[in-house]
């Protein structure tokens, strides 16, 4: 994994622009969407098998999120509590490089090596939330 610090020319995405604007979009048409009273999203994996998917309890988990009950989101779902926590640890990193017209920061996995790790490290993830939803699946 490599870290680089640079400027955004002319003619490149801005990333932290465009993911930030994305994020806070989401962020207030999920709100919207709760607060008027719209259906909750239903989960058909596990309407036909009773068992949770690997993203059950997802909204659950956002809002004990964002009402600041952190234990009880990360008990609905650790990997959606651990997205949460990164899309909110970029935002603010964004928030402050575009008002301070900062350098930006790249990640970038130069090695095949590297880049294998983040993939199994990524599925790694998925399947050990899963393996705890599945153990929890009394609660769905
Ligand atoms: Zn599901």
């Amino acid at each position: 994994m490599r870290l680089r610090i640079l400027r955004v020319g002319k003619g490149q995405i801005d990333h932290e622009l465009l993911w930030l604007s994305v994020s806070l979009v989401s962020f207030a048409l999920a709100g919207a969407w709760l607060a008027i009273g719209l259906p909750w999203p239903r989960c058909v994996f596990h309407e036909l098998t009773g068992l949770p998917c690997v993203t059950c309890g997802m909204t659950r988990c956002a809002v004990q999120f964002f009402h600041g009950h952190f234990l009880a989101a990360l008990k609905w779902n650790p990997l959606i509590f651990t997205a949460l926590c990164g899309v909110m640890a970029f935002d603010l990193y964004a928030f402050v490089t575009l008002t301070t017209r900062a350098p930006r920061l790249r990640i970038s996995f130069s090695t095949r090596r590297a880049k294998t790790f983040a993939r199994v490290s990524i599925i790694s993830a998925f399947a050990l939330n899963w393996i705890y939803l599945l153990s929890h699946w009394r609660n769905f």
